[in-house]
C-alpha cells in the first residue's frame, strides 16, 4: 500500500479511520491547556532547613493553548524553556501543579489504570530518539503489534492482523511492508525507525499526536522526508498535533500555528507566516536572528542588536518579565510587572510592555514594522 492508496484496514470491532472522513472545519478543538503550570520540587538540602517554602523548580507557568483538528501548531523555545514539559503534561505523564487539561472540551483527571489508557488510545507522544524508543531486541511486528493489541485494534485471527500491520506501515510509507516487519531497530535508518514510531503511535488510531522534537535527531537530509510524513497525516487523518522545536524555520514551514516559549512561559503566538515574517516578542527576534542564514550573516554589520546571554534558572527566575535580564528593550517595568499578552493585528500576540498602546489602538506596532523590514531587505 502506499500513501496514495486509500485504507480499508478493519480491526476487529472498530475500522482505522481512512481518508474519507468529512473535511474539518480548522476549528474544532481537540485537546486544550488552560493555565497549566508545572513546579518540580528540589530536594531539601541543610540550606533549606529554615525556609518557609520548599524551593521548586517552574518549569512551565501558566500556560494556555488549543490543538485543532487537522492544524499544526509548533511550539518553539531554546533547550530548558519547559516545551518538552508541555508535552509530557498534555500526555498526562506528569500531574499538573495547577491548571487545567481538556479533552474534547471535558476535563481530564490524572490518573491511572483504565481512564489512562482511554485517555492515551486518543492523545499518543512521540518522542525525540526513535532509537531510544524501540526495544533493539524486538522486531517492528513486535512493536506493532503490541500497539494493536494494547488498544484493542488487532483484529481478529492472524490474517486480519496482518492486515492492519501492513496498513500501518503504508501510512507512514515503508512499503511493501514484509521488507520492514521482520527487521530490528538497528538494522533501519534514523528516518525508517522514527516512521516506525510514528506507526505505533497511529496503532492507537489517535486524535492527536504530540511530537515532541520528531526530526531533531535525524539527519539533515531525511527531515523534510518525516515532516512531508506528518503533514501529510494531519490532512488525511484530520489529526491535531503538536510539534515542539528549536528550529523556528522548521515552524514556518509545518506548522500552521506557532507558540513562542520562553523560560516556561509562553511569550508570542499567532500563525505561522505571521510568526515567523513579523515577529513582535524581542525573544522571538532573537531565535530568528539566531538561526543559521548566510545573507543576514553577510550583512550582520548593519542589524540591530536583539538580545544576547544564557536562559535564566527557572528555580529563582526573574521577576517581571522573565526575558528582561537578556532585553536589549528592556524598560523599567519590565523588572517588576509581568506583562499580559497583547492582541496584535492579524490574530497576532505578544506578552511584552512594547505593545500596550498598540494593542489599544489597533495599529501596526512600530517594533514589528521595524522588524518586517529587515527580514525583506
Ligand atoms: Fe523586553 Fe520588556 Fe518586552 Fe520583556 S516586556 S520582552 S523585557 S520589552
Amino acid at each position: 500500500m502506499t500513501s496514495d492508496q486509500p485504507e480499508h484496514a478493519r480491526t476487529g470491532s472498530e475500522t482505522l479511520r481512512t481518508g474519507s472522513e468529512p473535511a474539518p472545519t480548522g476549528t474544532d478543538v481537540v485537546l486544550e491547556a488552560r493555565g497549566v503550570t508545572k513546579h518540580f520540587p528540589l530536594r531539601r538540602t541543610a540550606r533549606d532547613l529554615f525556609a518557609r517554602e520548599r524551593r521548586s523548580v517552574h518549569a512551565v507557568d501558566d500556560v494556555s493553548l488549543r490543538l485543532r483538528r487537522g492544524t499544526v501548531t509548533a511550539l518553539v523555545g531554546e533547550s530548558g524553556s519547559g516545551k518538552s514539559t508541555v508535552a509530557r503534561l498534555l500526555a498526562q505523564l506528569y500531574p499538573l501543579t495547577s491548571g487545567e487539561i481538556r479533552l474534547g472540551g471535558e476535563p481530564v483527571a490524572a490518573g491511572r489504570g483504565g481512564s489512562f489508557r482511554r485517555y492515551v488510545r486518543r492523545v499518543q507522544l512521540i518522542f525525540q530518539d526513535p532509537f531510544a524508543s524501540l526495544n533493539p531486541v524486538h522486531t517492528v511486528r513486535y512493536h506493532l503489534t503490541r500497539a494493536l493489541k494494547i488498544h484493542g485494534r488487532a483484529g481478529n485471527g492472524k490474517a486480519e492482523l496482518e492486515e492492519n500491520l501492513a496498513a500501518l506501515l503504508g501510512r507512514v510509507q515503508l512499503t511493501p511492508p514484509q521488507q520492514f516487519l521482520d527487521k530490528f531497530p538497528h538494522e533501519l535508518s534514523g528516518g525508517q525507525r522514527q516512521r516506525v514510531a510514528i506507526a505505533r503511535a497511529l496503532g492507537a488510531d489517535p486524535q492527536v499526536l504530540l511530537a515532541d522534537e520528531p526530526v531533531s535527531m535525524l539527519d539533515v537530509s531525511i527531515r523534510l522526508g518525516v515532516l512531508n510524513l506528518l503533514r501529510d497525516l494531519k490532512e488525511r487523518l484530520h489529526l491535531a498535533i503538536l510539534y515542539i522545536t528549536h528550529d523556528i524555520a522548521s515552524a514556518r514551514y509545518f506548522a500552521d500555528t506557532t507558540l513562542v516559549m520562553y523560560a516556561g512561559r509562553i511569550v508570542e503566538g499567532g500563525d505561522s507566516e505571521r510568526v515567523t515574517q513579523h515577529p513582535a516578542h524581542p525573544y522571538t527576534q532573537l531565535l530568528i536572528a539566531s538561526a543559521p542564514d548566510p545573507d543576514r550573516i553577510a550583512a550582520d554589520e548593519d542589524q540591530e542588536e536583539t538580545g544576547t546571554g544564557e536562559p535564566p534558572s527557572l528555580i529563582t527566575p526573574p521577576a517581571g518579565c522573565r526575558f528582561h535580564p537578556r532585553c536589549p528593550q528592556a524598560m523599567e517595568r519590565c523588572r517588576t510587572e509581568l506583562p499580559p499578552r497583547f492582541d496584535l493585528p492579524q490574530g497576532q500576540w505578544a506578552a511584552c510592555w512594547l505593545y500596550e498602546g498598540a494593542a489599544a489602538n489597533g495599529t501596526e506596532p512600530v517594533a514589528v514594522r521595524t522588524v518586517a523590514k529587515e527580514a525583506t531587505r
